[in-house]
């Protein structure tokens, strides 16, 4: 069967990082599936959603790395065509991609003690994100 379920959270911007794996395993609690993958999707294309150890290093060296492969500074013909100022934020949301695909056994998401699932939000200001998580499974 498939299970969908949404869920909202609210961002700094400017490669803000939350941890969602809460509500991703609330998400799957709810389904009351056992066995299967779930999809996590964020709306908009200046986000990303992925895995990584949580913690202040590892925030800031995603911010350090990022600006490093697409700066924010550089030329960006979508800020030119469009007179805004997040080119760098759709460049890097792109790299990381809107989503991600954990499977579950037995209840459980077969994510590591180290690994968290995130949303990296790289918009130049503070967001309200709408997150997807559609559940297929038995
Ligand atoms: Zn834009």
């Amino acid at each position: 069967m498939v299970y969908s379920a949404r869920f909202s959270v609210q961002t700094q911007g400017n490669d803000d990082m939350l941890d969602i794996t809460g509500q991703v395993e609330q998400a799957l609690l709810q389904s009351g599936l056992l066995n299967g993958i779930a999809t996590v999707f964020v709306v908009g294309s200046t986000a990303a959603v992925t895995t990584i150890e949580y913690e202040p290093g590892l925030q800031q060296d995603m911010a350090r790395v990022m600006e490093r492969i697409a700066p924010r500074d550089e030329f960006y013909a979508h800020e030119a065509r469009w007179k805004d100022d997040n080119g760098h934020s759709h460049i890097r949301a792109s790299i990381l991609g809107p989503s991600l695909t954990v499977p579950f056994v037995n209840g459980q998401l077969v994510i590591g003690t180290w690994q968290q699932i995130v949303l990296v939000d790289f918009d130049t200001r503070p967001r309200t994100r709408t997150v997807h998580v559609q559940i297929i499974g038995e």
